[in-house]
């Protein structure tokens, strides 16, 4: 099979397998622990922290391990607004996030808390200047860096200095942004800054919720005193020991990891032009993640060119979602104004560190024979 399904999860590192294999070979205590074994244990955790903080330019005291990107986004968002309820019942939520912090602010709308949604522009981007126009009992607003249907890259830096100016606290799910673009986390203004190690070449089942000095939070896991009491339950040894050897790898490679992808993007998207040029790459005018392309062929609905390029030996991802046989656009085409004829014909192909040119040619030829059986066989009686 050919992998262009990178955002979904991306293969786990051979460095990341060994350390993790020795890990969970030799690391047997509790790292709470106070014999060696356990503090063994926790030396394992602190040096993983070390590693994970600088892939952001952190603090390794500001880095909270979770259980990935959904809990990260939980305890940023719900822990976050419920420890600044005194100041405001409200925060503000981007159109275009990730399930994982609409479902956040789900359980703050249960706990009475009003929810605000920050409408995006055609490209997917949240105008900083709205910032200003929240009502005043807004606490917390949550954008994320970068998108995981489009790839692209919100003005994170400029919302979070409106959102300072105001005193609101802004929440940023950067899940598919850590280790494909810098970032550096004091520069960025997010108080809650969420990562997730399988989307960088980690294991699943494990992230980070970064936190700026003084950002407050609730828990949501109460009763010990873990992650400082920010986050209570025996840490996953092994897994936090893979996510720091990822982040130390990813760091190493970024710059260039992101050169060779952005060259690889831009083959791509040349191919598929030339191959069926009335195929639309979307947001393809602003700044994006090197390794994402998301492309609608007209005519060709991506639930049957997911089935047509899996066939093929491809593994992509539709950007609808199919639901008892009806195709429905995904929120993000929707909040971008994407025609609905051509919202049900996304499809995201994402890169990554095992990417080669030659799978790229070869999925080009792939998406043009598949979209033209595809629309052959979609096209009515008599049209050819
Ligand atoms: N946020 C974004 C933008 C994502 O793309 C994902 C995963 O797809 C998540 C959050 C959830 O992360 P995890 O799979 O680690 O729970």
């Amino acid at each position: 099979m050919s992998y262009f399904d990178h955002n979904a999860s991306t293969p786990v590192r051979p460095e990341v397998v060994e350390a993790m294999g020795s890990a969970l070979a030799t690391l047997h205590g509790n790292p709470s622990s106070a014999h060696r074994d356990g503090q063994r244990a926790r030396a394992a955790i602190e040096r993983a922290r070390d590693q994970v903080a600088a892939l952001v330019g952190a603090e390794p005291a500001s880095i909270v391990f979770t259980s990935g990107g959904t809990e990260g986004d939980h305890l940023g968002l719900v822990g976050g607004a419920r420890a600044l309820a005194a100041r405001g019942r409200r925060v503000a939520v981007s159109a275009v996030e990730h399930h994982a912090v609409h479902g956040a602010a789900e359980v703050l709308a249960g706990d009475g808390f009003a929810i605000e949604h920050l409408d995006v522009d055609a490209y997917g981007r949240v105008d900083p200047a709205r910032i200003d126009r929240l009502p005043a009992d807004t606490t917390l607003v949550s954008v994320m860096l970068a998108n995981n249907e489009t790839g692209v890259i919100e003005p994170v830096e400029q919302i979070a200095a409106r959102a300072l100016a105001r005193g609101m606290r802004l929440h940023c799910d950067a899940v598919q942004a850590a280790g494909k673009i810098p970032i550096d986390a004091a520069r960025l203004g997010a108080d809650y800054l969420v990562i997730s190690a399988h989307k960088l070449g980690g294991p699943k089942g494990v992230g980070a919720l970064v936190l700026a000095p003084r950002a407050p939070l609730e828990p949501l896991q109460r009763g010990s005193a873990h992650e400082h009491g920010r986050r209570g339950g025996t840490e996953n040894v092994a897994g936090i020991v893979g996510f720091g050897v990822a982040a130390e790898s990813a760091a190493r490679e970024l710059e260039s990891e992101s050169r060779r992808l952005t060259a690889l993007r831009e083959r791509l998207e040349r191919g598929l032009i030339a191959a069926l040029p009335d195929a639309v790459i979307h947001a393809a005018a602003v700044p994006r993640l090197p390794n994402t392309v998301n492309v609608s062929i007209p005519g060709a609905r991506s639930d049957t060119m997911l089935m047509a390029l899996d066939a093929r030996e491809f593994e992509v991802s539709a950007g609808a979602a199919c639901a008892s046989g009806a195709v429905e656009p995904s929120p993000v085409m929707r909040a971008m104004g994407v025609p609905r004829v051509l919202a049900i014909c996304a499809l995201r192909l994402s890169m990554g560190r095992t990417t080669r040119p030659e799978d790229v040619d070869a999925l080009i030829v792939a998406v043009a024979e598949s979209a033209r059986a595809v629309r052959a066989a979609a096209a009515p009686e008599g049209v050819a």
